[in-house]
């Protein structure tokens, strides 16, 4: 059996969370334990024969802001990279940047298995033309595995998962087989809430909503939830709110018990809606995760 942490990093946009997708082929689900205690927070856990692979998440992975990118190479992403086994750096088919060169000058320094990943190879038409790419990143990295994939086509994925096996530590799992994420139950919160308004609104509601956890708090056996969703526009705010807020109330008793099921205690859940527009998702994305301070 083999178990280990897998990172993966790279610069903005160069397809870090279509590859974690790819790999775990399917959206991270939520599971009904509770966080079990790791030197990493997971964004997901693959398990496949007997190999289970962590891929644990970075400072900075889900930052799409080009300034953000000096705060991503802090302290806490290069302490993250410390003690994974392998570290996946994702690169562009045709484009190495200032941004690229931060990222590798962290990458050369990590002492687990490097593995270099080119994406978005279905954009290439003929592959030869990856040749000398392939030759000046071995240069670059003599002690790496270069992979060639598309993350999005999902093209030479296996050959991928084939390289982090070999390279994950002989060990026991982790954790059972069938979980998928430990990600926080903040997360989880937001996801629940999300899924339950979808179920509610249906074809209604045809744009995405946002949705950031304001406050989440644990204390004796209960769970403090204050949510906030956003929406586009004012007439969305009163179709979601439904006739004397019937709807909302509905959306708001079906979450909250889901919430008391995966959390294991009684809920308390306070949700707004609120209409806001010209935030970048991400920012919105990045609070609902926790990352207030970025
Ligand atoms: P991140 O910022 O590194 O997490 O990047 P994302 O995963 O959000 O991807 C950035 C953009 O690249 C998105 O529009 C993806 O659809 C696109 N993308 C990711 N992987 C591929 C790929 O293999 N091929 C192509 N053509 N596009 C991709």
């Amino acid at each position: 059996m083999r178990c280990g942490y897998v990172a993966i990093i790279g610069r903005p946009n160069v397809g870090k969370s279509t590859l974690l997708n790819g790999m775990l082929k399917q959206k991270i689900s939520i599971t009904s334990k509770k966080p079990q205690t790791t030197r990493h927070n997971l964004l997901g856990i693959k398990t496949e024969g007997d190999c289970q692979m962590l891929f644990v998440d970075t400072p900075g992975i889900h930052i799409k802001e080009a300034r953000a990118i000096n705060r991503y190479m802090n302290k806490s992403a290069k302490s993250a990279l410390r003690d994974v086994d392998v570290v996946l750096f994702l690169v562009d088919r045709n484009r190495w940047t200032e941004e690229d060169d931060l990222v590798a000058d962290l990458f050369k320094k990590v002492a687990a298995k490097q593995i270099v990943v080119i994406n978005k190879v279905d954009l290439v038409q003929d592959r030869a033309t990856l040749l000398p790419l392939l030759q000046s990143l071995q240069e670059k990295f003599p002690d790496a595995e270069l992979v060639p994939v598309s993350a999005e086509k999902s093209l030479n994925l296996d050959t991928l998962d084939k390289v982090i096996s070999d390279s994950l530590p002989a060990s026991p799992f982790y954790f059972d087989s069938e979980q998928v994420t430990d990600r926080s139950l903040r997360f989880l919160a937001a996801e629940i809430l999300r899924e339950k308004l979808m179920r509610q609104l249906g074809d209604e509601l045809p744009y995405a909503l946002t949705i950031q956890i304001e406050k989440f708090v644990e204390q004796d056996q209960l769970a403090t939830v204050e949510a906030t969703i956003f929406v586009e526009k004012e007439g969305q705010k009163r179709i979601l709110i439904g006739n004397k807020g019937e709807r909302l109330k509905r959306v708001g008793i079906d979450a909250r018990r889901d919430m008391e099921d995966v959390f294991g205690t009684r809920v308390v859940l306070n949700t707004w809606v609120k209409v806001k527009s010209g935030w970048s998702d991400d920012e919105r994305a990045m609070k609902s995760l926790g990352y207030d301070e970025y």
